[in-house]
């Protein structure tokens, strides 16, 4: 009896990492499609703001996939399938370009736009990713020190020789280095002091009850004044209401982000909001 039952348990098992396997494989047919049709991949940008003003001072561009007949399919679901293949090196390509072509849409418009993208391990990790990117910003002549480069510690600590490598040589063309997620991986002092990053981006997590929670508080205010004291820019990501931005406010963080400023839109409805102090000199 119990023999049967196990070997039932068993077959359906089986049957589940099949319908798994096969459900990734034809994910990555579609995404292989998606990346020769110009309108299934795109990228919604959402404000970065200073927290004090609430005054937008850049964008993180986020992907969007419209499937022709699924409708919407999620980052947090396509991108762990891409992040086991190649075809994330051609998707990251494909993103990076969509984002520069952007910001260089808004400099000759007249707008300095910053712009960070994100990045997956596999491809910061790929030796041909930093000279991937000078190309593309020689190709779409926007200046390097408009892009920055979120990656997860993860990535970071992965590989982190290789990673160090290639933030150095991304820092060569002028591309900023950004810790995403910050406090949810392994969080080391090690790479602090070493990885040449210029942001840290506290993890929704420990802000969405940053005005009701004393340990997410204490957190949060002691990871601005560490950001701070090594250089770098803190941006809390998550802020969904008026009481997170005023205790981030109080504690002195200097960017947010979060739908409580604005959620990821299209360029067209981000290009309204751009301030004038945005503005090319
Ligand atoms: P992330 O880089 O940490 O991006 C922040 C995510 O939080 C985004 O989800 C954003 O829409 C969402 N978000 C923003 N404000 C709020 C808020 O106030 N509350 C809540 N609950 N969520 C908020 P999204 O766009 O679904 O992206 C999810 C993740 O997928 C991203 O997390 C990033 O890791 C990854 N991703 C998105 N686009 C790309 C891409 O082009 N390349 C790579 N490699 N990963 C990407
Ligand atoms: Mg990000
Ligand atoms: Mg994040
Ligand atoms: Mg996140």
């Amino acid at each position: 009896h119990e023999a049967k039952k196990t070997r039932a348990g068993f077959h359906r098992f089986r049957e589940e990492q099949r319908q798994d396997v096969a459900a990734r494989l034809s994910l990555l047919g579609e995404l292989r499609r998606a990346l020769d049709d110009p309108g299934q991949l795109t990228l919604n940008y959402q404000p970065k703001v200073a927290v004090d003003t609430g005054e937008l001072v850049g964008v993180e561009a986020l992907a969007r996939w419209t499937h022709p007949e699924r409708g919407p399919i999620s980052p947090a679901d396509f991108i762990p399938v891409l992040e086991v293949t190649n075809l994330m090196h051609r998707f990251t390509e494909h993103v990076l370009l969509i984002a520069l072509r952007q910001a260089r849409a808004w400099l000759d418009a007249g707008h300095r736009v910053p712009i960070a993208v994100n990045v997956s391990s596999r491809s910061l990790l790929d030796p041909d990713f930093p000279g991937k990117v000078a190309a593309l910003l020689a190709e779409t002549g926007v200046p390097g020190e408009l892009l920055s480069i979120e990656v997860t510690e993860y990535a970071l600590m992965n590989d982190p020789d290789t990673a160090i490598e290639a933030l150095h040589r991304l820092l060569e063309s002028g591309v900023k280095g950004s810790i995403d997620d910050y406090g949810t991986g392994y969080s080391s002092m090690t790479y602090l002091k070493v990885l040449p990053i210029a942001e840290l981006k506290i993890d929704r997590s420990f802000v969405l009850d940053i005005a009701s929670n004393h340990s997410s508080r204490a957190l949060v205010a002691s990871t601005v004044e560490l950001g701070h004291r090594l250089g770098l820019t803190v941006v809390a990501e998550g802020v969904e209401d008026q009481e997170a931005a005023d205790a981030l406010r109080e504690i002195g963080c200097d960017t947010a982000q979060g739908y409580f400023f604005a959620k990821p839109m299209p360029a067209e409805a981000l290009t309204e909001r751009l301030p004038a102090t945005l503005l090319t000199a």
